[in-house]
């Protein structure tokens, strides 16, 4: 009996590099990114300018965390109180948090059978809301058919925001994620691509979006000393109409992220070749059903999810709790009691649960996911491959019994 015992909530530490530049930043004392002296560019400024230029877009704000950037990104494009915004039913909390942070009403969307939003459901509820707005989640790093969601929104007037909380660093059909809507979201929150702990930002190309954005994150009149930014002008009645919603990032994390940035085309290839063993591993175990990915989906293997199609409660229960014995940590999106980060939709009760998803219930039953730290090696996964294959042969009996009793 095989038992894997890294942890999976152990990310590398952060480089040697971003520790000394964080050492001198602390050392000026200048912690609070308008805390410049004459014309210096702040540590988060530079930051937003060279998230800008790897995003390839002209404009970049970092702020307090991802699920506050997408708050401001839908205050920014015009959503308030009362709207409809349609949004994934498979995703994390903090997507329709921030919905309902803007006072506006989350519209869930079915799930497809490879994880992404259904594109039917998508045009339908568009067309039975009203809703002027798509905030869509490439949830776990799962990218829908980008043409056909722009298409989507175009058919029924959606602005789009994207939340590309696991999508830093991927693309769909070459082009990178994020570039698709008026806004893209990210996080630096320590289980994503770059980790300060804390923090997010937002980008777009749109001067006046930005600028609502700004004015929200807490700039006050100091507007001025963002690099990645729109010129003054842009901010002339802004600054005057725009609520501030205090919520920055601060020198400290943006100098833990600077040097981040120059690893992480390298760490997602590193990703997606951990990634790959575990995907090609588990593809060979019965049981268990991977949904293939398009070509066009360039994705960052941060996280792996499969199916367990027909394995009733129990056998599911069982599976994931002989995984966790031997050291496998094993996330079920299926259950109806939220555990840790993970939620099902109808957990959301302040949402109108007047709707239900059956599809999506269908598909959450089976699903399974597992986080890929960069402090697991080659041989770590295939050690947790040969784990799973262990214990599905164990549960096999649980499976069969409560089918025969079905
Ligand atoms: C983490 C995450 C967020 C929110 O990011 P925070 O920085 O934790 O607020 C939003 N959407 C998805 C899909 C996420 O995984």
């Amino acid at each position: 009996m095989k038992t894997f015992t890294k942890p999976f909530t152990q990310q590398e530490p952060i480089p040697e590099a971003a520790i000394a530049r964080a050492v001198e930043v602390m050392r000026t004392g200048r912690l609070h990114r308008y805390n410049t002296l004459g014309d210096e560019p702040s540590e988060t400024a530079l930051l937003e300018s060279e998230l800008a230029a790897y995003l390839d877009v002209p404009y970049c704000l970092t702020c307090a965390s991802g699920g506050y950037a997408l708050h401001v990104a839908l205050r920014s494009v015009g959503a308030g109180p009362g709207d409809a915004v349609l949004c994934n039913s498979f995703t994390l909390s903090p997507v329709p948090g921030a919905i309902d942070n803007a006072g506006c009403r989350p519209v869930l969307v079915e799930t497809g059978p490879d994880y992404k939003i259904d594109i039917a459901d998508l045009a339908a509820k568009a067309e039975a809301s009203g809703a002027g707005f798509l905030l869509l989640s490439h949830m776990r790093g799962h990218i829908a058919d980008m043409d056909s969601i722009v298409a989507v929104c175009r058919d029924h007037n959606l602005v789009l925001i994207e939340d590309c909380a696991h999508t830093l660093g991927a693309r769909w059909n070459g082009r990178m994620s994020g570039s698709f809507g008026a806004v893209a979201c990210y996080s630096t929150q320590t289980y994503k691509h770059l980790n300060s702990g804390e923090g997010g930002f937002l980008a777009t190309a749109d001067a006046e979006i930005m600028a609502r954005a700004v004015i929200h994150s807490g700039s006050y009149m100091l507007y001025g000393r963002h690099i990645a930014a729109p010129d003054e002008s842009v901010f002339r009645d802004i600054r005057l109409e725009t609520p501030n919603y205090s919520g920055r990032m601060d020198n400290l994390r943006a100098a833990i992220l600077r040097e981040q940035l120059h690893h992480l085309d390298d760490n997602c290839a590193r990703w997606n070749r951990l990634h790959g063993v575990l995907e090609q591993g588990f593809r060979a175990l019965p049981g268990i059903e991977i949904p293939a990915r398009p070509q066009h989906e360039q994705y960052v293997g941060s996280s792996i999810q499969f199916s367990l199609p027909g394995f009733p409660e129990q056998a599911v229960r069982a599976f994931i709790g002989a995984c966790a014995e031997r050291g496998v940590e094993i996330k079920w999106f299926g259950d109806e009691e939220p555990r840790a980060f993970t939620s099902r939709f109808d957990s959301w009760r302040y949402i109108d649960p007047a709707v239900d998803l059956p599809a999506t219930r269908r598909v959450l039953a089976g699903l399974c996911d597992m986080r890929v730290p960069l402090t697991f090696d080659e041989q770590d996964c295939r050690l947790i491959v040969d784990v799973v294959g262990e214990v599905l042969e164990e549960v096999r009996p649980i499976r069969q019994a409560s089918e025969g009793a079905a």
